[in-house]
């Protein structure tokens, strides 16, 4: 990255290179059940989940996070020998999302961050060694999409409140930070060994196993967490995940965002495999069928 602006563009018409935004320009849109297109864009869907999706949606559906991920999402590389995301897996031999229904969204008050913000994109960035994030907003027009030709014109910040989407992105802030740290601070930091990488993919999409996680002796024994965290760790999915942003700088970036215990340097890497295989155990016992779990070291 350098010091460029990067929404000048030699080509500022050209459907490629979006022009960004930022939130008080005004689009022109509104989408409702009797518009043609109806249900178009849930038809054919690439839609990436963050973290905070991802709870809301397991929550609506009473179920863990390893089986709404192994039921409802698939696995991808967000950048190549990086992080991976999670997308939303369409019905069986289809495109179209497993939760569109003739009435529209089925899951509508749980509908993730990248249908809020449909037709508008979120485009986050941060120069290299910068600590500040920058934000923007491109504007995407698809063919398919009759809502930009309907007459009701609102700011992008209005549009981003209408669709409930400040709480969302405040609770999906931490995880695109460790994505853009990661992209900016490039091989100065070293490449993440594979299971810190699976750490972060616990740790953010599969919080209920890291709940386990946290919960065994190795972990409990490495890291000064109070028993008053742990207990609203124990109801409040999203105050984990708040929580596994945090450990997560530790893992991936070596800031001490969390105490450890006196000694516990010294056995970390001991005492984490063994807290992996108490967590299998316990899926074990649990009788879960999810994938054999690899010990991870935390350095
Ligand atoms: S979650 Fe709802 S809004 Fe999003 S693609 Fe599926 S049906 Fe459409
Ligand atoms: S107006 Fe756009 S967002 Fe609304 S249903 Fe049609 S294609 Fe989807």
């Amino acid at each position: 990255m350098s010091d460029i602006d990067i929404s000048q563009s030699p080509f500022p018409a050209s459907p490629v290179v979006p022009e960004l935004f930022d939130g008080s320009k005004v689009i022109s849109f509104r989408c409702h059940k009797d518009i043609k297109c109806f249900n178009a864009c849930c038809s054919n869907i690439d839609i990436s989940l963050t973290p905070y999706d991802i709870i809301r949606l397991k929550n609506r559906l009473g179920m863990n996070s390893d089986e709404f991920l192994l039921n409802y999402s698939f696995p991808y590389e967000m950048e190549r020998e990086g992080m991976a995301g999670v997308k939303f897996k369409p019905v069986e031999n289809g495109t179209a999302c497993q939760f569109m229904v003739d009435e529209g969204c089925s899951v509508y008050e749980d509908r993730p961050t990248a249908c809020r913000y449909y037709p508008v994109g979120l485009v986050s960035q941060r120069k290299q060694d910068e600590y500040v994030d920058r934000t923007a907003f491109a504007v995407v027009k698809e063919p398919h999409c009759m809502g930009h030709l309907e007459d009701r014109k609102l700011t992008i910040d209005e549009y981003r409140q209408e669709q409930g989407l400040e709480e969302y992105d405040k609770y999906g802030h931490g995880w695109r930070q460790l994505i853009l740290k990661k992209k900016s601070t490039g091989p100065a930091v070293g490449k993440p060994s594979k299971r810190s990488l699976q750490l972060f993919f616990m740790a953010c999409y599969d919080i209920d196993r890291f709940r386990l996680f946290i919960n065994s002796d190795g972990f409990k024994s490495s890291f000064d967490v109070s028993e008053e965290e742990y207990a609203t760790f124990e109801k409040d999915d999203v105050a984990l995940l708040e929580f596994s942003y945090r450990f997560l700088k530790q893992v991936l970036f070596a800031e001490e965002t969390i105490a450890m215990r006196d000694g516990a340097l010294d056995a970390r890497i001991g005492r984490t495999d063994k807290s992996l295989e108490e967590l299998q155990a316990e899926r074990e016992r649990k009788g879960g069928d999810a994938p054999d779990i690899e010990p991870v070291d935390i350095a």
